[in-house]
């Protein structure tokens, strides 16, 4: 991402269907550069993830739209650097909103409002391409990814990152239903992997093995650390499974690893008692 700037569009790798990338005006220690905005098609346009309310970031996607019309604005989830951006730019252009609603938990915008019920699998036809919709929760439970099939490339939100891997937020979040997102999209015919976060992936099966791979190490992390450990709470847990990250990030990691558990607890192979978790035997 070395040579893109906030605001400005900049064309991604694509054959059929023109795709422009426009970095968001939000870097930060969550975002990496900030959150990537896609805009899609030549003159019926889609737009995914606007990211947050950002009145410049507003101007650019409209000069960016130029005479073509936006027909959709497509969002991932409803996490604050993805779908607050969505209504003004809604009232600016009247395109349609298309997502899942956001969960009734705290750490949502709850701004945004689809157009109507979406569901897993359903087409968005834009005349010039068409564009699945694929349920991906994990990250967080409405999240969706959306395909453009024509280029075998996927939208991926925050379900894969590139240079990173996603947090996992439980009670609407879960590890369980995000491995098994992953494993799906190993099914399906992909070139191209554009995330909200980090450059475009042109390996998207070797990206996607890599993730589930890393779950699962860190998986076996935990239950070494509770093998080792014994009954212990989730802070003293945290600091021997996340012995990698850099220490502000473990506020971050504790959700996480939180995640980790609940999927072993459903499976029989750890227990919860008292704050206290241990292994099964
Ligand atoms: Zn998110």
């Amino acid at each position: 991402m070395k040579e893109s700037e906030a605001g400005v569009a900049v064309s991604i790798a694509t054959e059929y269907v023109p795709v422009r990338r426009l970095l968001g005006r939000n870097p930060g220690p969550m975002t990496g550069p900030g959150t990537n905005s896609y805009l899609i098609g030549k003159q019926r346009l889609s737009l995914v993830d606007p990211g947050p309310r950002d009145e410049a970031q507003l101007q650019s996607f409209l000069e960016a739209i130029g005479d073509a019309t936006l027909e959709n604005i497509l969002i991932t989830h409803t996490h604050a650097d993805h779908s607050p951006g969505a209504l003004a730019l809604h009232e600016a252009t009247g395109a349609r909103l298309i997502g899942l609603k956001a969960p009734d938990v705290a750490g949502h915008d709850k701004t945004f409002v689809p157009d109507r019920l979406f569901s897993d699998e359903d087409i968005v036809d834009c005349g010039e391409y068409k564009i699945q919709l694929i349920a991906t929760p994990g990250h967080v439970s409405n999240h969706i990814c959306f395909l453009l099939r024509d280029e075998q490339l996927l939208f991926t939100g925050d379900h894969v990152l590139q240079g990173t891997t996603p947090v996992i937020l439980p009670p609407d979040g879960d590890m369980a239903a995000y491995l098994e997102a992953l494993e799906r999209l190993l099914t399906i015919p992909l070139k191209l992997l554009a995330p909200a976060h980090g450059d475009v992936m042109f390996q998207p099966y070797a990206e996607i093995e890599k993730l589930i791979a890393h779950r699962l190490k860190r998986e076996q992390k935990v239950l070494a650390g509770l093998d080792s450990l014994g009954a212990c709470s989730l802070d003293e847990l945290v600091v021997t499974v996340y012995d990698d990250v850099s220490p502000q990030l473990i506020p971050w990691a504790k959700k996480t690893l939180m995640a980790h558990l609940i999927k072993l607890q459903q499976e029989g192979r750890v227990s919860e008692d008292n704050e206290l978790w241990q292994a099964q035997q």
